[in-house]
């Protein structure tokens, strides 16, 4: 017989939060739709879980980075608009077109294998132009616009129902995101204005909380439905969706300077060994540069360095802390976006790090 273990740590997510999100960001985006951006296993969160949390939410598309997410939202039942945020490679192209999923074009020669093969399977396929503002991840230049655009549109199996781009740096550099923005603008003027378009998108999240995105009336949502703000301004508006979790497995009070004669006057610190590490996604770096974690109500700062499997936290002052306590790496009280800079990375690789073996827990 074995006595069953309590999780060593797990990914708290409250559907509550995410939805909440949703509509602050949608009360800041005046009339426009919203895309709900999903890659990378909705930040972490659960691709499926989360596409059923904004299932009557009235979001206008889903945003998966590939054909393997959008596999998995049509294998969910998800009939909401599926759009493809990056290239796929050109043998998915029938799974895209049989099932009507969104790509966004950046070549003329890609335009011409879709049309093709929507010919092909006798269908149209609705597919959004992509334009390089500044990213340099794909699209076309705006200078090449008007004289491909015409060639483009003369392929009779392609549809093309919106217009878009992606900005590079919205959460840290505003002259280049104003740039952007205006070629955006430009590309669409010259293209015959916003009407020409039924779908127009550039923002993403920063973009969102920092830019007027006008004329744009589609939003792409990532991070900040997830409840973190990329702009710190913001960052109360928004409720933290996960919640990483954990346990003290063990309090003890050490010899000061590991037990060596001579030392032995200096006060004893109390120890907690917590059941999770690194190799659970918590970042090896947020220990050493102020890192905190939250037990019984209070933040106690983690000592020394964090392992595969354990990371210690200095409890010597404080609630009387023992085995079993809950321990907050991050959420609620202690915000992602501070790990991330304890860490010196960025919320969005945190997120998305979490090892699949956490367990999610949806409330
Ligand atoms: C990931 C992604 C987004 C969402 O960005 P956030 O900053 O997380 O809101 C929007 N657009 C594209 C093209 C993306 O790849």
């Amino acid at each position: 017989m074995s006595a069953p273990s309590p999780p060593r740590v797990w990914a708290e997510i409250d559907g509550c939060a995410v939805r909440r999100n949703l509509e602050v960001g949608r009360s800041m985006a005046g009339r426009a739709d919203i895309m709900a951006v999903v890659k990378a296993d909705a930040y972490g969160h659960g691709l499926e879980a989360v596409a059923e949390m904004l299932r009557h939410s009235g979001v206008s598309f889903f945003g998966v980075a590939n054909v393997g997410e959008a596999r998995r939202l049509r294998a969910a039942g998800v009939q909401t608009r599926v759009f493809l945020l990056g290239a796929t490679w050109s043998g998915e192209r029938e799974e895209v077109v049989a099932n009507g999923w969104i790509p966004c074009i950046s070549s003329v020669d890609e335009a011409i294998a879709y049309d093709t093969t929507a010919r092909h399977q006798g269908r149209m396929l609705d597919v959004h132009l992509a334009v390089d503002t500044g990213m340099g991840r794909g699209g076309f230049l705006p200078e090449e616009i008007p004289s491909v655009f015409p060639v483009l549109e003369k392929l009779g199996n392609l549809e093309f129902g919106g217009i878009c781009s992606h900005l590079a740096c919205a959460d840290t550099d505003p002259a280049f995101t104003e740039r952007q923005l205006g070629r955006f603008r430009e590309a669409i003027g010259m293209l015959g204005g916003p009407e020409r378009f039924r779908w127009r998108h550039v923002m993403n999240s920063a973009g969102l909380l920092g830019y007027d995105g006008s004329p744009c009336n589609l939003l792409r949502m990532g991070l900040m439905m997830y409840g973190v703000s990329p702009l710190p301004a913001f960052q109360e508006k928004l409720s933290a969706a996960m919640s990483l979790k954990s346990r003290v497995i063990l309090v003890h009070e050490p010899p000061p300077d590991g037990g060596r004669p001579g030392r032995t006057d200096a006060p004893r610190r109390r120890l907690a060994l917590v059941g999770a590490g690194y190799g659970d996604g918590y970042p090896a770096r947020a220990g050493g540069n102020g890192g905190e974690v939250w037990i019984k109500g209070k933040r106690f700062p983690i000592s020394g360095r964090i392992a595969i499997d354990h990371l210690t936290v200095d409890v010597t002052t404080g609630p009387l802390i023992t085995e079993g306590d809950e321990v907050e790496l991050f959420g609620e009280h202690v915000p992602v976006a501070e790990v991330a800079g304890n860490a010196g990375t960025i919320p969005w690789e945190i997120l998305t790090g979490i090892a699949p073996w956490v367990e999610r827990v949806y409330r």
